[in-house]
Formats: structure tokens, sequence, C-alpha cells
């Protein structure tokens, strides 16, 4: 079996030699239990780094012929470096498997992914167990995103990135979705097939800092809803409905008021209070309506998810 392992990186410069260094004791490993076949291959993906990180990626495929490179035009953001990667050697291996460069996921889960692909399973989840390295802010964000993907009816495997196993044929179904935003994870479980998942416990970054700062944290969040769901639109409808009926019933009870028992309101505050709630909700229902729009904006525009600039193999 030709296993090929995907890493996205974007300014890793801090870890990659150790990552690199863990990576190549594990796939020797593998080889000489024959495991894997002797072709078997590691290639970084340089989602366009501003550090050293490429020419890092140049050194170690000069070393050994394990390790390979690709280097995108420019930073196309993790997601897109991960599908560059999976697309570009989806023909050149067996299976693929893709994780992180700080080395937060227990590498030697991979034997366990390899186990699982010979006992015939197309799609291996690497699953966190324990995340209670994980900083509290991201548990209970994630914990957060992961209920309210279920409440719009999303389905996804909780406290699962994007390490995991593809075979060749999950990664040609994958090739088949040609969105533009996105959300890897949201939508392997869409493929189909023979699945499973494995546990591991989730260590700390090795070195280095996170990629992933508040805000692209967020907007990730957002493309993983709304890539995936209409529920938002509905829940829209709802309130509108519900605010009509309500209103309704306000002008039947102003009629009582004002004709049957003559007593006029100083409605003052009540009416500055609903002009503000209105126009509260209304702004926040364009808004929404305008994240559907964006994407299909971004979508009928077909423009190319990721550049690449070199490939070393
Ligand atoms: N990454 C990337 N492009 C980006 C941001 C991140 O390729 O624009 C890579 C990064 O190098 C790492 C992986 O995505 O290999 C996950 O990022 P990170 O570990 O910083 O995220 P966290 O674990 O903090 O969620
Ligand atoms: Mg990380």
């Amino acid at each position: 079996m030709r296993l090929g392992v995907v890493i996205p990186c974007f300014n890793e410069e801090e870890v990659l030699t150790e990552t690199k260094n863990r990576l190549e004791r594990l796939l020797g490993e593998m080889i000489e239990e024959k495991e894997v076949s002797e072709d078997s291959f590691i290639c970084f993906v340089d989602d366009g780094s501003r550090d050293k990180t490429w020419e890092l990626i140049e050194e170690f495929a000069k070393e050994s012929k394990i390790f390979r490179g690709i280097k995108l035009s420019r930073n196309f953001g993790h997601q897109n470096a991960l599908i560059a990667g999976l697309m570009q050697l989806k023909d050149e291996a067996d299976a693929l498997i893709s994780m992180d460069a700080d080395l937060q996921d227990d590498i030697l889960v991979v034997k366990e992914f390899v186990k699982k692909y010979k006992e015939g399973y197309d799609i291996v989840y690497g699953v966190r167990e324990d995340r209670s390295r994980d900083t509290k802010f991201k548990r209970w964000t994630a914990e957060l995103f992961y209920k309210f993907q279920a409440f719009m009816g999303i389905e996804s495997i909780s406290n699962h990135a994007d390490y995991r196993l593809l075979s060749r044929r999950a990664l040609d179904a994958l090739a088949k979705f040609k969105e533009v935003n996105l959300f890897i994870r949201g939508v392997v479980p869409l493929i189909g097939f023979k699945s499973c998942s494995v546990y591991y416990s989730r260590g700390e970054r090795f070195a280095g800092e996170s990629k992933y700062p508040l805000k692209k944290m967020l907007f990730f969040a957002l493309d993983g809803i709304a890539s995936f769901s209409i529920v938002p639109l509905r829940i829209i409808t709802v309130i509108g409905f519900f605010i009509f009926l309500f209103s309704l019933m306000v002008i039947i009870w102003i009629f009582f008021e004002k004709y049957i028992f003559g007593s006029t309101i100083q409605g003052w505050s009540s009416i500055m209070v609903s002009i503000y709630l209105m126009g509260g909700i209304q702004l926040m229902s364009l808004g929404i309506i305008g994240e559907y729009i964006g994407r299909i904006f971004q979508q009928s525009k077909n423009r190319p998810r990721y550049i690449i600039d070199k490939e070393i193999k």
C-alpha cells in the first residue's frame, strides 16, 4: 500500500524540522515493517509562508526522497492548501492522510489509520478524545460551534479536525465537490463509503503560535455553517412571521384602546423601542441573506481554489 501524508504549512519554520524528524522515523518504521510500500511519501504544502518554511521543505526533499513539497503562489488558507495537496497527489497514492504541521495530533495514530484502511475503510476520522490541553477558550468555542451545527441540522463529527485518512476513491469523490468556500470536514461525511473513527488525545502546539487567530476562526466557523445549511434563512422567516402575528394583535389592541375605551397612549418609548428592535432584526436578516448571496457570488466566478507555484517530487 502506497501511503501519502499531506501537511499544509503556513509560517511553520519553528516546528517543521521536528515534525519532519518524527515523521521520517515513523514512516521509516512503517516501511521496514512492510506496513506501507517504499515509495510512500510525505508532502508539505507551503501556503504562501513568509518565513523560511519553503527553504526548509527544499532541504528536506534534497535529504530524502520520501519528502516532497508543493508551494502555493500565495496564502490561500488552510482548507485550500489542504485541498491543493490532496488533489495534486491523489493519483499517486492508495490513500492520503492529512495532518497539521504543529504536532498537536498524535502521529502514532497514522498506524491505526493504515490498519483501518486495510480492513476496508475508505474514510478514517481522527477524533480528539481529550482536549484538556487546548486553551479553555478554544475548547469552549469549539463546543458551542458543534452544538450550533447540530442545531442547524449539519451532520458533522464532533472533535474531528483535519486529521484523517482518505482512500483514493474517497479522494476522487471529494474532487467532485467544486465548492469555493470549502469546509473539508463538513464535506467528507457527504462522500459516504465505509468510514470509522480513531480516538487520540490532542497535545499542545510543539512550537510557534496558532495560525488561526480569532478572526480566521470565526470566518471559518461561518463557512462551516452557511455552506451546509439554510436554517439561518429559515429562522429569519419564522421570526418575521411571529413579529407579523404580534403586530396584528397590537393593531387590534390599539383599535380597542382608541375607539372603544377612548384613551390615547403616550407611546413614545414603545415606538422607539420597536423601531430599534425592528431595525436590528432587519439589519441582521439582511446580513444573513448577504452571506448567502456572497457565497453565490464567489461560486459563480468559479475562481481556482489554489494556484501552484512550484512542486518538488
Ligand atoms: N495553515 C495553513 N494556512 C493558513 C493557516 C494555517 O496552511 O492560512 C496550517 C498551519 O500551518 C497548520 C494547520 O494549518 O499546519 C493548522 O493551523 P494551526 O495549528 O495554527 O491551527 P490550530 O491548531 O491553532 O487550530
Ligand atoms: Mg494547531
